[in-house]
């Protein structure tokens, strides 16, 4: 309890958590410590963990930081959480996150921003990154070992390499969907935010695995992840693709890349030059696929199956719909809604949507086409270190450009890391990213490592 207590407390000037859950916590700690002294324990008995809040968690509340789930308390677990409570992790709460995930700052929750525990100049506060920015900032500040985040265009990634900790987005497929609230399904991917690599390793074993109830999982063994942390890296070839040295790259990033393939080398990796001609299109594709799937997963919010209702006095059907919605979600949650239907809608989705589908399928074929060459990808994570609150959030564009080296990855379902690899100008941390093969998270964690 008094440990509890500690944590939340560092937690609170932050802002991690959305809800503390201080007596489930202490309810899985007292089973842990009967687990280990009756020798049954699980590989992560006792281990403080976060949930993001956009995971379903029997009898606790779930917001998505949305005021339109208020009062959703679920009658199900989601299944990755269910795997690390079955290993023995102890839940400390629901972390914060941008509303439904969607962002890339965490300024988008109903729930009031996460703080950065690293500080600009002048100390000024700083944005833990997005969506996972209540995940990234507890692992960040050592509040909790390890945190579950998902990643849609980035959202473990990006706030990993703002807050200098790892975070793996396995292959799509990897982690059960199942009771993690829908962003865009085609994208959606949970996966662990932690420390280091091992970390990071120890947590995936737990989170991923086949599971029925999720169409799109995949029916595939699970290799050791752990294990393949060898740091050898003899006879692997790395990729560094060309169309990522983009216009107006800061030194320091380009500096850091150069770094990152150096230290690769050391390991015994060799370094080949490649080319993923249609990297440039992944923004625009997936700020429409994105919004696309969105607009239609969030349909589901209609002041009747969920959360909040409101209904004025004598208000017709129509009316009620058109307030919950207007009541219940966020700006930017609004403006994917209505991104997504007008690339949807009969007269532009041809010109919008089907030709987004199909670029995506062209930068995915990029991927299979380097993988002749090379068996990982390295590239920066971000175009920029952690940035003060309010710098980009009234400009979408420059928001939606901190995405820029995640998204083609998303797109293309393949598995993607990031690793704390050194500091800007400033002091403040920067993430080296690496992408790998399908189901191929054991050499991008070996890499990484
Ligand atoms: N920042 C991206 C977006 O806003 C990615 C979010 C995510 O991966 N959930 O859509």
């Amino acid at each position: 309890a008094t440990a509890y207590n500690a944590a939340v407390a560092a937690a609170r000037p932050l802002n991690c958590f959305i809800v503390e859950t201080p007596d489930l916590a202490l309810e899985q700690a007292r089973a842990a410590d009967e687990a280990l002294a009756a020798g049954t324990a699980g590989p992560l008995a006792g281990v403080p963990l976060g949930i993001k809040d956009l995971f379903c968690t029997q009898g606790v509340q779930t917001t998505a930081a949305s005021k339109i789930l208020d009062g959703f308390i679920p009658p199900y677990e989601s299944t990755v959480s269910a795997n690390l409570k079955r290993d023995g992790a102890v839940m400390l709460g629901k972390l914060n996150l941008d509303q439904f995930a969607m962002g890339s700052s965490n300024e988008t929750s109903a729930f009031g921003n996460v703080i950065n525990p690293w500080r600009g100049p002048n100390g000024a506060q700083l944005v833990p990154g997005g969506s996972s920015g209540g995940s990234s900032s507890a692992v960040a500040a050592r509040i909790v070992a390890g945190a579950t985040g998902t990643d849609t265009g980035g959202s473990i990634r990006q706030p990993a390499a703002f807050t200098g900790i790892a975070g793996i987005k396995p292959t799509y497929g990897r982690c059960s969907r199942w009771g993690i609230i829908a962003f865009a399904s085609s994208l959606d991917q949970a996966g662990p935010m932690a420390r280091d690599v091992r970390d990071c390793a120890i947590l995936l074993q737990s989170m991923c695995g086949f599971d029925p109830k999720d169409s799109t999982s995949l029916d595939t063994p699970v290799p050791d992840f752990e294990a393949a942390l060898t740091g050898d890296l003899r006879g692997l070839r790395i990729g560094i693709p060309a169309e990522y040295r983009m216009d107006g790259m800061p030194a320091e990033i380009d500096a850091l890349w150069r770094h990152g393939a150096a230290w690769l080398k050391d390991a015994g990796a060799e370094i080949v030059d490649i080319s993923l001609p249609h990297t440039r299109h992944a923004l625009p594709t997936y700020y429409i696929v994105a919004p696309a799937e969105a607009s239609s997963n969030l349909a589901r919010y209609d002041g009747v199956r969920y959360g909040l209702r409101v209904a004025p006095d004598q208000a017709s059907l129509i009316d009620m719909y058109e307030e919950t919605r207007a009541a219940g979600f966020g700006r930017e949650v609004k403006r994917r809604i209505m991104i997504g239907t007008y690339v949807l809608s009969a007269g532009f989705y041809d010109a919008y949507y089907i030709k987004a589908q199909k670029v995506r399928a062209l930068i995915a074929r990029d991927f299979e086409n380097a993988w002749s060459r090379c068996d990982a990808i390295l590239t920066p994570t971000t175009p920029s270190a952690a940035f003060p609150f309010g710098a980009k959030s009234d400009d979408p564009i420059a928001m939606y450009l901190n995405d820029v080296f995640t998204v083609p990855a998303s797109l293309a379902g393949l598995p993607a890391m990031s690793v704390p690899a050194g500091l800007d100008a400033s002091g403040l941390p920067l993430g080296l990213h690496l992408i790998g093969r399908p189901l191929d998270e054991a050499t991008v964690l070996n890499a990484g490592y």
